[in-house]
């Protein structure tokens, strides 16, 4: 390209609304509180997410204690304490916290903490660093008060055993039921929006596998200028499409939440084929309060808190 044709292409591409800072002409919203989670257990986490927004409370603080009410129970084996364990039978915990400021912190490969999500939010709020992994991770934790226990339940370790006797060494990861992070998104009364990620990952994992939850822009990511995503299903997936990053970059370059879900997940279709068995679930929140959805597969629902309801959805697929 001739020099004057290039500065000319130049001029064209810095001009363009497609690489502006911001979709300026979305409108914040400020009226309702909104909260949006990923499957089932997003309804009692909602619930308590919701209280803390009406009570004037920040999108970061009902993000947080939210998810805590998903990685607090017990016969939930996805998240936190009850977590199914990986292929060594050991539970080991991957979490992600982002601020409407743009600060994040992060755990991965935590063991024996219940509530991992409360240790990304220190790691974000007392260190200069965004992740803490493995020992260091539960040194920190330790350091800063949170109490050792053990999270491998009765009905978690009985599955694993259950999962030993029939599978071999060669199995990769387990059906779709075998995963259900929690990811929140929340807008606060000032218009701000935060989220949260807390997973025990893929049940049967190898042992030092972290998945997307942890990896901020995977497992979920905040632009509070434009809005925020999260993601659940399979990490692998999530993190070689930068998933949670993309729908927001996608709803600033002015697609809506749902087509912006919609392009993330064709991505991974389109890389995957469309035999693939993976599941793959994103939800996003633009600043407006517009919602968006998208799965590979059925199966995906999502809780809703928005006018004071707070509702279960199922996702349609897209395979
Ligand atoms: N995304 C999680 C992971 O790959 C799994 C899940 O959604 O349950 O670790």
């Amino acid at each position: 390209m001739k020099r004057r044709n290039f500065l000319k292409a130049s001029a064209l591409t810095l001009a363009s609304p497609l690489l502006a800072s911001g979709d300026q002409k979305v409108k914040r919203n400020t009226q309702n509180p909104i909260v949006i989670s990923t499957w089932n257990h997003g309804i009692p986490a909602n619930e308590v997410s919701a209280e803390i927004l009406h009570a004037g409370g920040s999108a970061l603080d009902a993000v947080e204690a939210g998810v805590r009410v998903t990685e607090a129970d017990a016969q939930n084996q996805s998240v936190g304490l009850g977590g199914r364990p990986d292929r060594k039978g050991i539970v080991t915990l991957d979490a992600s916290i982002m601020d409407s400021q743009g600060n994040a912190g992060s755990v991965a490969f935590l063991q024996n903490i219940k509530h991992p999500i409360s240790v990304a939010r220190l790691v974000m709020e007392k260190t200069d660093h965004v992740m803490l992994a493995g020992q260091g991770a539960l040194e920190f934790a330790k350091e800063q008060g949170f109490e050792e226990e053990n999270l491998l339940t009765e009905q978690s370790a009985v599955g694993w055993e259950e999962w030993k006797r029939n599978n071999n060494i060669k199995d990769t990861w387990g059906p779709n039921d075998d995963h259900d992070t929690i990811t929140s998104l929340a807008q606060d009364k000032n218009g701000n929006i935060a989220a949260a990620c807390t997973t025990s990952g893929l049940a049967y994992k190898l042992h030092g596998r972290v998945g997307d939850s942890p990896i901020i822009g995977a497992g979920m990511f905040v632009d509070n200028e434009i809005g925020a995503a999260g993601a659940t299903g399979v990490g692998e997936l999530v993190m070689r499409t930068c998933g949670s990053f993309l729908v927001v970059e996608l709803m600033r370059q002015g697609l809506s939440p749902m087509e912006a879900c919609n392009e993330a997940v064709e991505r991974i279709i389109k890389k995957e084929g469309k035999n693939t068995k993976s599941q793959v679930g994103y939800i996003a929140l633009r600043k407006d309060g517009e919602i968006g959805y998208a799965s590979i597969h059925k199966g995906f629902q999502y809780a809703l808190y928005k006018n004071k309801k707070n509702k279960l959805y199922d996702v349609p697929s897209k395979l």
